[in-house]
């Protein structure tokens, strides 16, 4: 894993504790024929479930393992330990998962997708190497190989939510100008992983209700031929579990695609969702990007979370983001995305400047450094970034005795404008914007320790 993840750095240190110590410290909460539901020790109430919740926890964790069960045939190899209100928000350890709960969030984010990691590696084997080369993340994990995918697409088949993955599935295909499956596993095509996710899913989830459970066994146990590319290793795999091509299953999954009619405000709203989902992918990307070891964290940019508050609040309503209805009123939801991206510009200028200033104290060039300190000031500002203020502040006093008086004067002639401290102010308001959002986001990383 290298230190390039970003917003998602935090979270994977997390993955580091090793989660045996939550199983063998935690209070029980409820156990069931296959599971223990554990509370991690001193965590705080609201990111516990009751002893009722937990109760129906159990229940439903049974009848999802029965499901597969049948599905699948095969048995559970011990029972598998569910930790929740730790700090490691989601992941996997042998048999033990950490999972999110919060009083907070709506009930359907109660975790479940790390337990298909561990029942689905039970009942159909090792996870096979497939889809991994789209977008391998850290090394050791690819949010978009078959394994994550899987696990995804049965936890939205489980909640019974989110009927509309085929509908955002189809709309984000139209919008991207979807290539063949072959284009995108060969690199040729560059997506995001947001403009990838749905697509993906779907497919899978036809080949899961179109096709019989031995078809996707055969797949999920296909061996993989080192020797030959991803893309082969994928058709070939495709033609022994499904006796078809890949492109034949591809047109069929397209075709069945095509026949969903999607109305104007379906049309608009999935837009809506890739649009922000794109603005929060690339500022992301830019955060991620920092080389110099000061950085700007994505949460303490206190106006850009403002602004994007109300549209993650209306994605943090449903699995994923995929509603139930379409959105009827977009006029202020849009305001907000013309801010964010707005915002977000100032942002990327921010981000520059601070790792030239850092360039500018290493290679001792005073007089850039204090420009360059004194234009990222006035970004912070605008920002509503706090947290880095200090720093940048001590280093301009400190930079005043290095550089020429007239260079300081002429920058400070400019004044500090009165409503950067308005801003200020309003920013402390919205520290906790993404925060939400972004726990979703995060729930995909998984790792499983060895052993
Ligand atoms: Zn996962």
């Amino acid at each position: 894993m290298g230190r390039k993840q970003g917003f998602l750095i935090i979270f994977l240190i997390f993955l580091f504790i090793p989660l045996n110590c939550y199983a063998q410290n935690g209070d029980v909460l409820c156990t069931s024929e296959h599971f223990i539901l554990k509370a991690f020790p001193g965590s705080p109430s609201d990111a516990i479930p009751s002893s009722k919740e937990a109760q129906e926890f159990c229940n439903f964790y049974e009848r999802v393992i029965e499901e597969l069960r049948g599905k699948f045939g095969g048995e559970l190899k011990g029972k598998i330990t569910v930790v929740f209100g730790g700090k490691q928000a989601q992941g996997t350890g042998g048999r033990t998962v950490a999972e999110v709960y919060s009083s907070k969030l709506p009930l359907y984010n109660f975790g479940t997708h790390e337990i298909f990691h561990v029942a689905l590696e039970d009942l159909l084997g090792p996870p096979p190497p497939l889809l991994l080369t789209i977008r391998p993340a850290p090394p050791f994990w690819s949010p978009l190989g078959l394994e994550e995918l899987a696990c995804t697409v049965f936890e939205l088949h489980f909640w019974e939510r989110s009927p509309q993955l085929h509908l955002y599935a189809r709309v984000y295909q139209e919008l991207n100008n979807w290539p063949s499956l072959e284009t995108i596993l060969s690199q040729e095509a560059k997506f995001t992983f947001q403009e990838m996710e749905f697509p993906l899913e779907s497919f899978i989830t036809y080949l899961l209700e179109n096709y019989p459970p031995s078809c996707f066994k055969a797949l999920w146990q296909y061996k993989a031929d080192l020797a030959l590319s991803p893309t082969l290793n994928l058709q070939k795999a495709i033609q022994q579990a499904y006796g078809k091509p890949l492109a034949k299953l591809e047109e069929e999954w397209r075709s069945s695609l095509e026949k969903i009619s999607v109305e104007s405000d379906w049309y608009k709203t999935v837009s809506f969702h890739r649009e922000s989902q794109l603005l929060l992918a690339t500022i992301s990307s830019q955060i991620t990007a920092q080389a110099e070891p000061i950085k700007i964290q994505l949460d303490s940019l206190t106006q850009l979370n403002e602004a994007l508050k109300p549209i993650a609040k209306i994605w943090n309503s449903a699995p994923y983001g995929i509603l139930v209805q379409p959105l009827k009123d977009f006029s202020t939801l849009e305001e907000n995305l013309v801010r964010a991206k707005e915002l977000s510009k100032k942002a990327e200028k921010a981000i520059q400047l601070l790792q030239v200033v850092q360039r500018n104290l290493g290679s001792q060039n005073w007089n850039e450094a204090y420009g360059n300190f004194y234009e990222l000031r006035g970004s912070l500002i605008a920002l509503g970034e706090q947290s880095l203020l200090p720093w940048v502040d001590k280093n301009l006093e400190e930079l005043k005795g290095k550089v020429p008086p007239e260079l300081v004067r002429s920058l400070e002639e400019r004044g500090f404008p009165w409503w950067g401290w308005v801003l200020i102010g309003c920013g402390i308001a919205g520290v906790l914007g993404l925060g939400g959002w972004l726990f979703l986001r995060r729930r995909r990383i998984h790792k499983k320790e060895k052993g």
